[in-house]
């Protein structure tokens, strides 16, 4: 019998915190810097040197626990992790082991839901701080180190096995992009390495509950590699298992170029951290009032934004698309402003497909057309000012600094034929030009109607109300009718 396969998968995401200084020292950190230009005594572990908390990256990590739904712990605990490699000078890592500061919070994905309909929850493990380790490079033959991040804030966030796709894991960590950078306590970038995710992925048979032997795949620097990972990891276990194979628990890397995974240990070769409570520092103490105040500060997070646009009309995949990055969701609202509420679902239909459209990757901050000219197009469109079609040309010229929507229809005479009359002049020259397509019409060829009307739009150059040419047009062709029937 052919078993079938379902795929589990949790996510352990390191979030570097976009600070001005490293957790343990005042030592400053900058993304990009010239290598081993931001480190201190401290980051270079010398003897004597001590650590000493950074209230920033605990009130950044509060700020994340209470979007993610965790609970807050009052008392937790800093330990160290024990390794040697050249990365990080100490020769441990300063991580919370057996005391998080937070445990069991829930994110929600968006475009996932499960059977019943209700959102696709992945629920939180834990989260906990520790410092990033330096960082090897290698140049031709030799090799280095750079020390700009050791040190570095991170926030660890340890997902439950709750995910069942490649796919839907790329799409837990768009969210939580999304919500870091709302929050504005990291750039969260993969390729900068400021956000990066192990994956652990193994199979059951459909149907069943107990966990199967995982593997776990280590820094995929890309959403697209992510995704691929994890798929041929899934392939690979499938056919071990389909063959009676078994899978041996192993930490595996995996290289993009040819699509290839590589293991990097197995059990046997794990590492014995020797986990001890770091002696140079007390307990970390989170009180409630630190908590209400981090609580009050929480800016509309990404959630919320989607479910209150959702609520004015606005398509899901738009309100995901909207909501995605902060400049863009802070422009949609200011769009919203200028339109009303009312227009809400056309308004972020403009944006997505026309503004966004021409934007391609640029940030919207680089965008010519601000909101409330986006607002006038989207308003005159609505009100039937100008034709659709119109409404998209105004943009291109907004967009390259012609003026404003509205001293543009008025200067070029854009604004839409409204009024019967021009419409029906429109009409008759038409017919008259096309006297034996109007004929075959007329005698019951229906699928000529098309033709008549995109001659009418064409005539006006686009600006007739389409609505206003389609019942002309009828009133047209009854009259027609009624004169041809008529006997001479
Ligand atoms: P460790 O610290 O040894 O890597 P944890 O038990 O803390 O292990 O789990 C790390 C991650 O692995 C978590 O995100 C968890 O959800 C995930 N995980 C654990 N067991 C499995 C499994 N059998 N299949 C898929 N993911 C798993
Ligand atoms: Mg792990």
């Amino acid at each position: 019998m052919n078993v079938r396969y379902e795929s589990v998968i949790g996510l352990e995401v390191h979030c570097q915190l976009e600070l001005a200084s490293k957790l343990f020292s005042p030592c400053p950190l900058e993304i990009g810097a010239v290598p081993n230009t931001r480190t201190d005594a401290y980051t270079w572990g010398l003897p004597g040197t001590l650590p000493m908390p950074n209230r920033a990256a605990v009130q950044a990590a509060i700020a994340l626990a209470l979007a993610t739904r965790c609970t807050v712990h009052r008392h937790s605990r800093f330990a160290r992790k024990h390794y040697f490699y050249p990365d990080l000078p100490k020769g441990y890592q300063i991580t919370q082991a057996d005391e998080p500061y937070a445990t069991g919070g829930e994110v929600e994905i968006p475009g996932f839901t499960r059977d019943d309909g209700a959102p696709w929850r992945v629920r939180l493990h834990r989260i906990h701080l520790e410092e990033d380790a330096g960082k090897n490079v290698h140049v031709g033959r030799t090799s280095g180190v750079d020390y700009n991040r050791a040190g570095a804030p991170l926030v660890e966030i340890v997902s439950e096995p709750d995910l069942r796709s490649a796919e839907q894991a790329a799409a837990y960590m768009r969210e939580l992009r999304t919500l870091v950078r709302a929050l504005g306590i990291s750039q969260a970038n993969m390729e900068e390495g400021t956000l990066r995710c192990d994956a652990n992925v193994s199979l059951r048979p459909v149907g069943t509950e107990p966990l199967g032997e995982r593997c776990e795949i280590k820094n995929v620097n890309s959403f697209r590699f992510l995704a691929r990972a994890i798929d041929a990891e899934i392939r690979r276990q499938t056919d071990l298992l389909t063959h009676g194979e078994s899978i041996t628990r192993c930490t595996l890397g995996y290289d993009h170029e040819h699509d290839r995974l590589f293991v990097m240990r197995t059990k046997e070769d794990a590492a014995d951290y020797r986990f001890l409570p770091d002696p140079d520092l007390p307990p970390l103490v989170i009180d409630d009032a630190w908590v209400d105040e981090v609580r009050n500060a929480l800016p509309e997070l990404p959630a919320a934004r989607r479910e209150r646009w959702r609520g004015l009309g606005v398509a899901a995949d738009d309100a995901s698309m909207l909501a995605a990055e902060r400049d863009l969701a802070e422009y949609f609202d200011a769009l919203l402003v200028a339109t009303g509420t009312a227009r809400a679902r056309r308004a972020a239909n403009w944006l997505v497909t026309d503004l966004l459209g021409r934007l391609g990757s640029a940030p919207i901050a680089s965008c010519p057309v601000p909101a409330t000219m986006l607002a006038e197009i989207v308003t005159m469109v609505d009100d039937d000012v100008i034709s659709g079609r119109t409404g998209k040309d105004v943009l291109g010229l907004c967009w390259s600094g012609e003026g404003t929507p509205a001293q543009l229809v008025e200067q070029r005479g854009l604004g839409q034929l409204s009024d019967a009359g021009p419409v029906d002049a429109l009409i008759a020259e038409v017919f008259a030009e096309n006297p034996r397509q109007l004929a075959s019409l007329l005698a019951g060829k229906d699928s000529l109607r098309g033709f008549f009307v995109g001659q009418i739009m064409k005539r006006s150059r686009g600006q007739a109300n389409p609505r206003l040419v389609a019942t002309r047009l009828d009133a047209a062709l009854g009259q027609a009718a009624g004169s041809t029937e008529e006997p001479s």
